[in-house]
């Protein structure tokens, strides 16, 4: 079957409600039931402000602003491409699909990374001249005392102010050296205070799409606590590096890219997504958490306030700050167990419900039993905990 055979056909048969379904209880949004509405599925909401548009399978929230069809959906919670997005609607809801077609698919992908490799390795190699800016960095970052504390660790520094026409934007910027698991130097990221609110540049400019700040630096640090915290920016970086979260990388280009989360995988699979309460924050984690999952790593949320991580720090101090990370950090993966062991709870009664010999049915009460009681005292735990972390905010 080609695609737009494929497409067509899902076009046909699939209703985006019946997609949105599966991740929440629909309501009527007007009489005539040509709209409904729920939580968004993409910002933390309790006023149903998801509408789908029955008429036009079309979804809008009227918060975060996120919109589109049924493939939009599909790319988003699940984190793929629009084609996987296809054949994962086709699975859902039994559309027949020719296995080779799958297979075409999946070839074609991976040529098209191999081809990004190579360009990739052919533009550092053109831009060897990196290496001496690199050897004539100087240290000046400034008075900005997060900075000087560990710009030397990571290898931050200010470029020289005269240097090459073909790197001439380079000169006397902050850069950021970026290198690979091996610690060889890759190429570097350009920040400058006066270019507030524009992208970072990138040198070589591919690097963006294949490299995470501060990985070389936290590898060490992942491997041993068996996870990696995820920031999206150099602040944020430093600032977790600084009071010893030095398990954290930055993605720097809004979202992660396929070949970021490989990197990420070759260390660990299990991420902490750090993000502020802000809702186009919020939008970016869970999409980025889906892309993740989609690649069979575990994410995780830990949304902070409104402040971020660098203010966090500065308006606690560095001890509250650090008890403050790794508290929430115990509680995220604790919600995440809880969460776990109710689905557990859950099929087990429903097997306990459904089994037809008495012994079977006594066995997994008892299963049952112990579920429960480890339940009450994790449930006990987080009550104790939550209230504990809402009085930093109060
Ligand atoms: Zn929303």
């Amino acid at each position: 079957m080609r695609i737009k055979d494929l497409e067509q056909q899902i076009a046909q048969t699939v209703r985006l409600e019946d997609v949105v379904r599966r991740y929440a209880e629909l309501f009527r949004g007007s009489k005539s039931g040509k709209t409904l509405r729920c939580d968004c599925l993409f910002h933390r909401d309790d006023s149903k402000s998801f509408r789908i548009k029955v008429t036009e399978q079309i979804y809008e929230c009227c918060i975060c602003k996120e919109t589109g069809n049924v493939i939009d959906l599909v790319q988003s919670l699940v984190g793929c491409n629009d084609t996987e997005a296809l054949y994962i609607l086709a699975d859902w809801f039994e559309i027949p699909i020719d296995e080779t077609d799958t297979l075409f698919v999946q070839k074609n992908k991976r040529q098209v990374n191999d081809s990004d490799n190579a360009s990739l390795l052919h533009s550092i190699h053109e831009n060897r001249e990196l290496n001496m800016i690199l050897e004539s960095l100087g240290y000046d970052v400034g008075n900005n005392p997060l900075l000087t504390a560990c710009h030397k660790y990571l290898g931050l520094g200010v470029s020289p102010e005269v240097l090459p026409d073909k790197y001439e934007r380079l000169a006397g910027a902050m850069l950021f050296p970026i290198r690979d698991g091996e610690g060889v130097l890759q190429g570097f990221l350009k920040y400058k205070a006066e270019e507030k609110g524009k992208e970072c540049i990138c040198y070589p400019p591919n690097l963006a799409d294949s490299c995470l700040l501060g990985l070389y630096q936290a590898i060490k640090a992942i491997e041993k606590l068996g996870f990696v915290y995820l920031v999206w920016n150099y602040n944020d970086l430093l600032t977790m590096h600084i009071a010893g979260f030095t398990n954290t990388v930055a993605c720097y280009n809004g979202s992660l890219t396929s070949q970021q989360i490989d990197l990420l995988l070759k260390y660990t699979n299990r991420v902490v997504i750090i993000h502020t309460s802000e809702v186009s924050k919020q939008v970016r984690a869970t999409k980025t958490a889906a892309r993740l999952s989609f690649a069979s790593a575990v994410p995780y949320c830990l949304s902070l306030s409104k402040k971020n991580i660098p203010t966090l720090y500065k308006w606690m101090g560095a001890a509250k700050f650090e008890y403050f990370i790794r508290q929430s950090t115990r509680l995220v993966f604790l919600n995440a167990l809880k969460d776990k062991w109710l689905i557990e709870q859950q099929t087990l009664s429903k097997r306990s419900n459904d089994a037809k010999s008495k012994e079977e049915k006594i066995e997994l009460r008892s299963k049952l039993v112990v579920l429960r009681n480890k339940l009450d005292k994790l449930f006990t735990i987080l009550d104790e905990n939550c209230d504990y972390l809402c009085r930093y905010f109060e």
